[in-house]
């Protein structure tokens, strides 16, 4: 079946060759000033700037203005600290940006300490005030905590979750959503006492006591405050199927991290088909791309626009 995209593209072709006339021309007139006539359909693809790390830090408005010519529409900020970005002031970041054509949508941010208390969660609630405050400037929509707090014990997750919720009502309340983002450790299985005392058992092998600690912030903390940012890839490498997630918890997953070992597509590990398939039934409504590792011979640039070539290119992307 042709797409909207193919009868657009067939469109120009014409025209550039002369054939179209009267009233098609005006159509096509309408679209010149933008990059390309399939820009009506282009993907909107976000990137965690993480990936490209001081590529982009040495000459963030050079940076900011490749990242944009590469596709990407949206961005996902990460090194926020002491209420700046960088050198940069939010206000000034966000200018910044405004100027490359891109639009910061989401912020990764963690609160000054790790291990959370109830003597420090005033200040773990101050700490979010501010960064909600900062963030409104910056134009976001959601703010990301990625760091693990420490959990050893499920006193301590309850803990972390209660905290998790208070953070999601301050965003709320500025109109910003507020989530987790995973790595592996949360996939770390936590026992109770009782559970830690009781004599070991062969059965333990194929059914391991504990609960998952990603399970436990799933279900301790308010749909409503706080949702999940799940990292396709460290799912994975915590042995979990993201699928398996999305299946059990339907509604707590609406960003996502698309990431793989090096460039997306190359590892042959990460089902990214089944994964956006399931997600967008549940609702998707952003994704950033992430890279850590390139190859040897690669920029973190070409790594980011390897990235982008991939989703842009896939058919079950929408
Ligand atoms: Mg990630």
């Amino acid at each position: 079946m042709e797409t909207k995209r193919d009868f657009l593209k067939k469109l120009s072709l014409l025209a550039v060759g002369g054939i179209v006339a009267g009233s098609a021309t005006p159509a096509v007139a309408s679209n010149s000033n933008t990059n390309s006539p399939a820009s009506a359909a282009k993907k909107m693809i976000g990137l965690q700037i993480y990936s490209l790390a001081k590529e982009l830090t040495d000459n963030v408005p050079d940076g900011m203005k490749k990242i944009a010519k590469i596709g990407y529409s949206t961005i996902e900020l990460a090194g926020y600290r002491d209420r700046k970005m960088g050198q940069y002031e939010v206000a000034e970041y966000r200018k910044i940006c405004d100027d490359a054509g891109l639009k910061i949508t989401s912020s990764h941010v963690n609160p000054t300490v790790r291990k959370y208390t109830k003597e420090n969660s005033a200040e773990i609630a101050e700490f979010w005030k501010k960064t909600v405050e900062d963030h409104l400037k910056l134009g976001v929509n959601t703010l990301v905590q990625p760091g693990m707090p420490t959990i050893e014990s499920h006193d301590e997750a309850k803990l972390v979750c209660e905290i998790f919720n208070n953070a999601g009502e301050i965003a709320k309340a500025a109109g910003i959503k507020w989530g987790y983002h995973n790595h592996n450790m949360e996939f770390k299985r936590i026992m109770t006492e009782a559970e830690k005392s009781a004599a070991p058992s062969p059965s333990d092998f194929f059914h391991p006591k504990g609960e998952i600690i990603y399970d436990l912030m799933l279900t301790g903390t308010d749909p409503n405050l706080v949702f999940f940012e799940m990292d396709v890839y460290w799912t994975v490498m915590g042995q979990m199927d993201p699928l398996e997630y999305f299946e059990k918890y339907p509604t707590r997953f609406p960003v996502l991290h698309i990431k793989d070992r090096l460039v997306l597509g190359q590892s042959g590990m990460m089902n990214f088909e089944n994964i956006f398939k399931k997600a967008y039934a549940n609702g998707l409504s952003a994704y950033y791309v992430e890279i850590e590792k390139v190859k040897d011979n690669m920029t973190q640039f070409e790594g980011v626009k390897g990235c982008f070539d991939y989703l842009n290119n896939a058919p079950f992307v929408k």
